[in-house]
C-alpha cells in the first residue's frame, strides 16, 4: 500500500491545567447547534467532562468511535492516588451509558475536530479553555494511502454487518447455485 502524506490534528489535555469550569462541552454544544451558535446544551457537546470535586478528578474525554456493545469487562487504573474505571477515558458512544449520545434521537456523537468551512483557526473547544488545558497541534505525516470502498463493498460491509458474515456468504453460495 502507498504512503501519503496528510496533516493531522493532535489536541494534547493537559489534566493538571483543567479546573471543570465546562466551558469547553457549552462552547462545543453551541458550535455544533442547529443554526450555529442558537442554543448550547453540554448533553450535545463531543467532550464531556469526567468531574468528581470531592476527589479532585477533573478528566476532559473527547467523542471517537461508536461501539454497539458494552465491553465484557473494565479495568481500574490508580494514577497519582486517584481511582479511574476504564469507562473513564473511553471515547466511544456505547449502550453502558448516556454520554456521547444526541439526547433528542440518541444518535452517536463524534467529535470532527469542528470542520467548517472556512476552517476554524483552532478547534472552538482549545479557543474557550482559557485555562489552557486544551492545546491544538497539527503535524504532517506520513500514513498508508486510504482504500476507497466502491459502492458493493459497503453494501456488503452493511449486509455483513446486519446479518453475519456466513449467513452473507452462505446466500452468495446458493445464490451461485441457482445460475
Ligand atoms: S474539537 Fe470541536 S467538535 Fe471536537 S470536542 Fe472540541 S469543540 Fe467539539
Ligand atoms: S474548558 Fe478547559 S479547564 Fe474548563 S473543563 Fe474544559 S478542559 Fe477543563
Amino acid at each position: 500500500m502507498s504512503k501519503v502524506k496528510k496533516k493531522v490534528k493532535f489536541i494534547k489535555i493537559d489534566l493538571d491545567k483543567c479546573n471543570g469550569c465546562r466551558a469547553c462541552e457549552v462552547a462545543c454544544s453551541a458550535f455544533h447547534a442547529n443554526p450555529k451558535y442558537s442554543s448550547n446544551n453540554p448533553a450535545r457537546s463531543r467532550i464531556r467532562l469526567i468531574r468528581d470535586p470531592l476527589r479532585d478528578v477533573y478528566l476532559p474525554v473527547y467523542a471517537g468511535e461508536h461501539a454497539r456493545a458494552e465491553c465484557m469487562g473494565r479495568d481500574k487504573y490508580v494514577i497519582d492516588g486517584k481511582e479511574y474505571s476504564e469507562c473513564d477515558f473511553c471515547r466511544a458512544s456505547c449502550p453502558s451509558r448516556d454520554v456521547f449520545k444526541e439526547p433528542d434521537s440518541g444518535l452517536p456523537l463524534k467529535c470532527d475536530m469542528c470542520e467548517d468551512d472556512p476552517p476554524q483557526e483552532k478547534p472552538l473547544c482549545v479557543q474557550w479553555c482559557l485555562n489552557d488545558a486544551l492545546t491544538y497541534e497539527e503535524r504532517e505525516e506520513e500514513v498508508e494511502e486510504e482504500v476507497k470502498l466502491g459502492e458493493m463493498e459497503i453494501g456488503l460491509e452493511s449486509m455483513v454487518d446486519k446479518y453475519g458474515f456466513q449467513k452473507v456468504i452462505d446466500t452468495v453460495a446458493r445464490m451461485a447455485k441457482k445460475d
